[in-house]
């Protein structure tokens, strides 16, 4: 797989720091994602008050676009209100099925621009959104509480 060399530098460095990687024990909603086909794997907790994201808080094992691409996610999530959050989501998964054809919204997706190359191979693109969807139904279950 070969990504823009800049894009690659951005997701090893989330690799080797990523963000919000330490669960806490407060949170409004817990849940825990697996990507099979590659063996990544996440649980990731998620505070949402008065419907703003307060707290996304993580932890897991995978490879460097799973765990590179949770970090980034947890990271745009905290301090947005719901909605935005889910806006965010949703312009990321459509990133992710633009087979390379598009290059993200940076203004939305900040670092998550840098996965867009990721749609190209159709094997990886479950583990650039495995955060993402971990994100989605932690904020949905936790929006229900
Ligand atoms: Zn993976």
């Amino acid at each position: 797989m070969e990504l823009d060399s800049l894009y690659q530098e951005v997701i090893l460095d989330h690799y080797k720091h990523p963000l919000n990687k330490e669960l806490k024990s407060q949170f409004t909603a817990q849940v825990h994602h697996v990507n099979p086909s590659c063996g990544d794997e996440i649980t990731l907790n998620v505070t949402i008050e008065n419907q703003i994201v307060t707290s996304v808080s993580w932890d897991g094992v995978g490879c460097s676009i799973s765990q590179a691409s949770t970090s980034i996610a947890s990271d745009l999530m905290i301090g947005k209100n719901l909605d935005q959050a889910l806006v965010i989501v949703e312009s990321f998964s459509d990133l992710m099925s633009s087979k390379g054809t598009k290059t993200g919204d940076e203004e939305i997706l900040e670092d998550g621009v840098a996965l867009a190359g990721v749609s190209k191979f159709p094997a990886r693109i479950k583990c650039a959104l495995l955060g993402w969807m971990a994100f989605k139904d932690a904020a949905i279950q936790s929006s229900k509480n």
